[in-house]
């Protein structure tokens, strides 16, 4: 029934930044599962990514538990992001382009993290420094989405996919020669969907040829 063939490993996992991120969402058999849905895992997840440094997390770790009101608004902006992703993902795709509403939210979350370099004069003299329109989250979350601007912009657009799948759509960058795939992972989505039509072939065939 299996081929060995398909128990290859899949070729090396793109590591955008966006796809990590839009995947922080995780689909088992259609059951989500939020892997950053708390502050805390939040700001992990930033600073395993390079996003905040570890004072940064730390200072937004204690800010954000001081204000739970405030900590909620700030999931909030990266959940927008994240279902932002998937569903240019999902548009994508289906063979289309995002659409100009997407892409004008995607330049609204990339305003958001501006920051401008700047040399300060002082009366102990002269000090340079970055200056940010938002803050620490609002940059590290410009940053998820530039990453996304830039494939769309320079990559092979085409080529972001979501999973087959229905209960995974895990997003992914299809890099395969003939950008004809369907699964994020052969193994496990791709064999899923193979096993299934086997099964519905075999309960097809009549019951007299069933018993040989
Ligand atoms: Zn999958």
């Amino acid at each position: 029934m299996m081929n060995t063939q398909d128990l290859l490993p899949e070729p090396p996992q793109s590591d955008e930044l966006f796809v990590t991120f839009a995947n922080t969402l995780a689909y088992t058999r259609g059951v989500a599962s939020d892997l950053v849905a708390e502050p805390e895992a939040l700001l992990g997840w930033l600073k395993e990514n390079g996003l905040i440094s570890e004072r940064g997390r730390a200072m937004e770790a204690q800010r954000l538990l001081r204000d739970p009101a405030e900590a909620q608004r700030r999931l909030d902006r990266f959940r927008y992001l994240r279902a932002l992703v998937h569903a240019i993902a999902e548009r994508v795709n289906d063979g289309h382009r995002p659409t100009r509403e997407q892409i004008r939210d995607l330049n609204h979350i990339l305003r958001h993290g501006l920051h401008f370099h700047q040399l300060v004069s002082e009366a102990q003299g002269t000090r340079y420094s970055v200056a940010q329109v938002g803050d620490h989250l609002d940059q590290a979350r410009a940053t998820i989405a530039s990453s996304l601007a830039n494939f769309l912009a320079q990559d092979d657009p085409h080529r972001l996919r979501t999973c087959a799948n229905e209960g995974c759509r895990e997003v992914f960058i299809d890099r395969s020669p003939t950008g004809r795939r369907r699964w994020c992972d052969m193994r496990t989505c791709g064999n899923r969907a193979k096993v299934a039509r086997h099964r519905s072939r075999t309960r097809t065939l009549p019951a007299r040829a069933a018993r040989h």
